[in-house]
């Protein structure tokens, strides 16, 4: 199976088997907004608990805090998102559809550098040159398209930087863009809009104030330095944590759960003294990296990527893509944010938003390194490194196909699931005996429908690492066997170990 359709088999597995839904479904759905079901919100949570651990525990100086969605107006004001928070719109006159302008340009570009990359590879294999020879790399650079690629490129970021509409419109005009779904080039002007949702608050609609909801939880953390540094006594550098839904009027949102219309992230603002930056943007960088290769991700499948265009706030910005099936794209972001919404927040506040070094008596407004991860986005992320479908074989010494997903163990739903090899003989008594021992400690599930191999496949499905088979031996000897869900390898174990193994086998892992 090509990795390329990967995308469209996770979308059904994730129905199927009850991880992802359309928001509203019965009412035909609401657009780009998602529910997650039982197992969904089962990796989900184990997502987000394994950062929020890594976050407040593994580092000596990271706290959490839980800030509401609504907040005061002022705040969206004094962060720039009600002057600057917008996104380049275009709609294409025959197919009616819309599209973010930048991300015309931006796919253009990559069909650009893969030209390259696949010219490049054929002429490579033609002279026999490898991959990392100079030869290779300068046929690279040369090739025409490579040149187009990095001409765009340049005038992409001078049309952002300026906030040009219209050279973004020229940008498209130049590169012949069309539009993927009437295949014209009749668009209309390109056009900035704000991607807040607003909202009242207040019964009586002449008193009532116009609210937003969040479009990221960073603000709830900057507005609450203040509290937490002056509760906590924690001393710089420190790091505020928080887990939490944001809402985006997003302009393009066809890709499943990679871009919603509500969503939560995962953000990390760590204070630092002025004139750090640098340094604790690389630790940041380096540690975030870190932490996703630990949840066992193939490494050529992520690579960092500077920002073309730093945001108003920042004065370094790199993003840590995953090769999604439709292509590399942003799973997280470390931007180093200088003291841009501290500084805000005190002058439309008029509090003194400043830190006292009790060694340096000094005072100053701490400037802040960003981790910024979007939660669902690592949901399909996960999903779609772990879904595979492979030969198989079966009982009677035949293969077929097997769909599995190879989720990391510390993420999986369900981590074993007990199977009575048939419905008599004391059998599924004991499987619920033994299931009782542990499910409290690990996530387990009973299962004595269909054959064992069908079963052994639909825990496969849902990505169950460890299969429990109770059979007519266990009566007598007490041993059962493990399967694992990868290797499809069995062991024989006894029943009084049987915790034990499974604790050893996830442990540092679950
Ligand atoms: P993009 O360029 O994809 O729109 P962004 O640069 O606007 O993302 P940030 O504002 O840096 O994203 O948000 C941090 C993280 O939040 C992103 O890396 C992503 O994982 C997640 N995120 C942002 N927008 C969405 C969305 N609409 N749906 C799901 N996750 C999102």
């Amino acid at each position: 199976m090509n990795y390329t359709d990967v995308f469209q088999k996770v979308i059904s597995h994730a129905k199927e088997y009850g991880f992802i839904f359309q928001s509203s479904e019965i009412y035909d759905g609401l657009g780009a907004v998602y529910d997650y079901g039982p197992l969904g919100v089962a990796l989900k949570r184990n997502i987000e608990n394994h950062w929020w651990n890594t976050m407040t525990l593994a580092y000596d100086s990271i706290v959490g805090i839980d800030a509401a969605i609504l907040m005061a107006p002022q705040v969206w004001k004094a962060s720039g998102h009600v002057d600057a928070f917008n996104d380049p719109l275009i709609d294409n006159k025959d197919s009616k559809k819309r599209y973010r302008a930048d991300t015309l340009i931006e796919e253009y570009i990559e069909k650009q550098y893969n030209k390259a990359t696949k010219e490049a590879d054929k002429k490579a294999q033609k002279e026999g040159w490898p991959k990392d020879s100079a030869e290779y790399q300068l046929f690279w650079q040369n090739h025409r398209a490579t040149k187009k690629a990095d001409e765009v490129r340049q005038k992409l970021k001078t049309a952002l930087d300026n906030n040009d509409m219209q050279a973004l419109r020229d940008l498209i005009d130049e590169c012949e863009i069309a539009c993927p779904i009437s295949g014209t080039r009749n668009w209309t002007e390109v056009r900035q809009f704000n991607l807040m949702f607003k909202t009242q608050l207040g019964s009586v609609a002449e008193e009532a104030t116009e609210l937003y909801l969040r479009p990221e939880t960073a603000q709830g953390i900057f507005v609450n330095f203040l509290n937490v540094y002056k509760t906590s006594r924690l001393k710089i550098p420190f790091g505020i944590a928080q887990v939490g839904k944001a809402f985006r009027n997003e302009i393009v949102a066809r890709q499943f759960i990679f871009r919603m219309r509500e969503f939560e992230q995962m953000e990390m603002q760590f204070f630092i003294k002025p004139g750090t930056q640098e340094e604790w943007f690389e630790f940041w960088k380096n540690e975030r990296m870190q932490w996703h290769r630990n949840l066992g991700i193939t490494t050529h499948r992520l690579r960092f990527k500077p920002h073309d265009k730093l945001a108003h706030y920042a004065d370094a910005a790199v993003d840590i893509e995953f090769e999604f099936p439709f292509g590399f794209k942003e799973v997280e972001g470390i931007h180093s944010r200088t003291d841009f919404d501290l500084r805000q927040h005190q002058a439309y506040s008029g509090k003194k938003m400043q830190y006292f070094d009790p060694e340096t008596q000094e005072s100053y407004i701490p400037y802040v390194i960003e981790t910024s991860v979007g939660l669902d986005r690592l949901v399909l992320l996960h999903l779609c490194e772990g879904y595979m479908e492979e030969e198989a074989p079966t009982a009677t010494g035949g293969t077929e196909i097997r769909t599995v997903l190879r989720l990391h163990p510390q993420l999986a739903p369900i981590k074993v699931a007990f199977l009575p090899l048939v419905k008599r003989d004391n059998l599924p008594d004991i499987a619920l005996q033994l299931a009782k021992q542990v499910k409290h400690e690990i996530p387990t599930e009973f299962d004595d429908k269909d054959t064992i191999g069908r079963r052994y496949r639909r825990q496969d499905a849902r990505g169950t690492p460890f299969c429990v088979t109770i059979d007519n031996e266990t009566v007598t000897d007490a041993t059962v066997t493990v399967r694992n869900r990868d290797t499809m390898l069995q062991e024989r174990i006894s029943t009084s170990y049987l915790k034990e193994y499974l604790m050893n086998k996830l442990k540092g892992i679950s």
